[in-house]
């Protein structure tokens, strides 16, 4: 509550422009985990301006720090993805003679002193990098102001990643929106009344003018190569192939855009694109408002790894929708596909904007302080970390492997594990099914996603998860209780109520079933409605698991625990 009460982010905001003089000889831009891209980079933008007009070399920073990835849960694909950009940055970067210093395994405590320690190596002059908005990485940027200031350093934290920056969206009253839709129409109409400044793009960096390559303090920082993997995080071979495959590192924008079929990232022989060949006659923007629920087919951009890892910027999101719709403003017609998926962007910035409000959850805590208590059937140990979260349940251990019984929720279970992404669909369908249907805490799934998933985001994850049990702000009721089995199938019957809410959901996610038997084999010659909801016997003749829990049972034991908190 203390930290809701003085965010970290205002206490960053007072200190971030440390406005020593500075008298060093360079200027550092720190890169971080979520901004991997030179182009349309405003920290670096920033920074390049100030060692052109200064007359110094410009250089590139970044701290890997094994310990503070496994703090956040972080998964070894987001880290070998950042590994690969990181790779491909150093060599444009290079072309440009700026350095790119990688400072391996940094303890998560001593980064801000390490950092100033290079500073004083280097003789910088000022340091430029984006904010990142989780609790621990802003209160770590506040100690760096601190240090820089008493080292004579200038500091910079710009706002970078979302389109409208944390806490310029408020209500009335002044405060963060809780609720989406006007915090939405809100974003749309401050976004399109300065749109030149929201979506304004900033070039890449300018070359070094004084060939620092040559220069003796330098020299080195060019010879040296980026990392093939971090401590504890390293990939298996073939998983790292698949994922270079899948989600090649660099900008790949167009390819929602365009109307070219897929290429081999998402193409035909690609198993995330199964049936997906429907897309081929338009731009699969175009069809967006009408086809991105459907989980079984290639209908949404795919760009989330890329916007989580920062090498693609969503103002140039922004900015592609207007090129496209050749307007001058920002597209938020629902019904539109360009209008829509713009509004998937909004929901983006908008559970930065909770993360910044509500430091609180940040640290483990539910957004709705009431359901902190609901008996889960893996009760948390002592400690909020993600170490003190109980995963060992069996039923657990079949939810990560795909074996619940429920051939929606194992399919998408079993296309996160191989492919590190799913649909947004399939993930609100297992995290549901997860927290609701098996009764086990959200932040088991959370964290799972997080390890697992190329795109782990803290903030979208935290919102979608919390969204999902129910706990979050804009929350799906706790009363409303997934139907797995006719989700997939039927039309409209996903949720026990809500008539707005089936409308929403009235497309039905795997029609045809090509999802399911794409991703559970055990279930490839079924046909029917028994591939959605197998009967015992068939399950049992293909070797398919049966359901740990039977809806109905699980139902009623959800409504009971979530009505009374702390109750069995
Ligand atoms: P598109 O439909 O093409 O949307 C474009 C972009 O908008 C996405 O790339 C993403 O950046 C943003 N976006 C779309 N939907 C959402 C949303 N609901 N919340 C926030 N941003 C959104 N997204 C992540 O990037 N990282 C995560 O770790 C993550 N975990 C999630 C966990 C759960 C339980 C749920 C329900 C959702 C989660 N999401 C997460 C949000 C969403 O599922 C993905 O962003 C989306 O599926 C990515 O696919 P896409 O790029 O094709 O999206």
């Amino acid at each position: 509550a203390s930290m809701d009460a003085d965010p970290p982010l205002g206490r960053l905001m007072r200190a971030r422009v440390v406005g020593n003089p500075g008298k060093g000889k360079a200027v550092i831009y720190w890169m971080r985990m979520g901004d991997l891209r030179i182009r349309d980079n405003k920290a670096l933008n920033h920074a390049s301006a100030q060692a052109q007009k200064d007359g110094i070399p410009l250089m590139v920073l970044f701290i890997l720090s094994p310990q503070d990835y496994q703090a956040h849960a972080r998964g070894a694909r987001r880290i070998d993805f950042m590994l690969r950009n990181l790779k491909s940055l150093q060599t444009s970067l290079a072309d440009l003679d700026i350095p790119l210093l990688i400072i391996e395994e940094t303890e998560r405590n001593v980064i801000p002193s390490r950092l100033l320690s290079v500073c004083e190596k280097y003789a910088v002059r000022a340091l430029f990098a984006n904010m990142e908005y989780e609790v621990d990485e802003l209160q770590r940027d506040i100690s760096v102001c601190e240090l820089a200031f008493s080292k004579g350093v200038r500091v910079v934290f710009e706002h970078d990643k979302c389109i409208i920056e944390p806490s310029v969206i408020l209500t009335k009253q002044g405060k963060a929106y809780t609720v989406y839709s006007p915090y939405q129409r809100n974003w749309l109409s401050v976004l399109n009344s300065d749109i030149a400044r929201y979506v304004e793009e900033y070039p890449p960096p300018t070359a070094n003018e004084k060939c620092v390559r040559s220069l003796k303090l330098f020299s080195d920082i060019f010879e040296s190569e980026t990392p093939r993997s971090v401590d504890g995080f390293e990939l298996a071979e073939n998983d790292k192939v698949k994922m270079e495959e899948v989600w090649p590192e660099g900008e790949v924008l167009d390819r929602f855009l365009s109307t070219k079929k897929r290429s081999s990232q998402l193409g035909a022989t690609n198993p995330l694109s199964a049936g997906s060949e429907k897309c081929s006659k338009s731009s699969r923007i175009a069809k967006y408002a009408s086809d991105r629920d459907q989980l079984d087919t290639d209908t949404t951009s795919r760009l989330s790894p890329y916007l989580s890892s920062g090498v693609i910027s969503s103002r140039e999101c922004a900015r592609a929708a207007m090129r496209l719709k050749k307007a001058s403003k920002v597209d938020g017609d629902r019904s539109s596909g360009i209008g829509r998926w713009m509004q998937e962007i909004a929901w983006r910035d908008f559970y930065v904007n909770i993360l910044a409000a509500f430091p609180r959850v940040c640290v483990g805590r539910p957004y709705l302080e009431k359901f902190s208590a609901v008996a889960w059937e893996n009760p948390q140990r002592v400690g909020s970390g993600p170490a003190d979260l109980q995963e060992d349940a069996e039923s657990v251990q079949r939810w990560k492997r795909g074996m619940t019984g429920v051939p929606i929720v194992d399919a998408a279970m079993r296309c996160i594990d191989t492919m590190g992404w799913v649909h947004n669909r399939a993930r609100m369908i297992t995290a549901m099914y997860l927290c609701k249907h098996l009764m086990i805490d959200w932040r088991v799934g959370e964290k799972y996603f997080m390890e697992t998933l190329i795109d782990g985001d803290f903030a979208s994850n935290n919102g979608g998860w919390q969204w999902c049990a129910s706990t979050g702000v804009d929350p799906c009721p706790y009363f409303r209780i997934f139907n797995p089995y006719s989700q997939s199938v039927k039309v409209g019957t996903g949720f026990t109520v809500g008539a707005s809410f089936i409308a929403e959901l009235s497309l039905q996610a795997d029609p045809n079933g090509d999802f399911i038997r794409h991703w559970v084999p055990e279930l490839r010659g079924v046909r029917g409605s028994d591939l959605h909801n197998p009967s015992p016997a068939l399950a049992d003749k293909v070797g398919y698991p049966r359901p740990i829990i039977a809806h109905s049972e699980a139902r009623e034991r959800a409504l009971r625990r979530y009505k009374n908190p702390g109750d069995l």
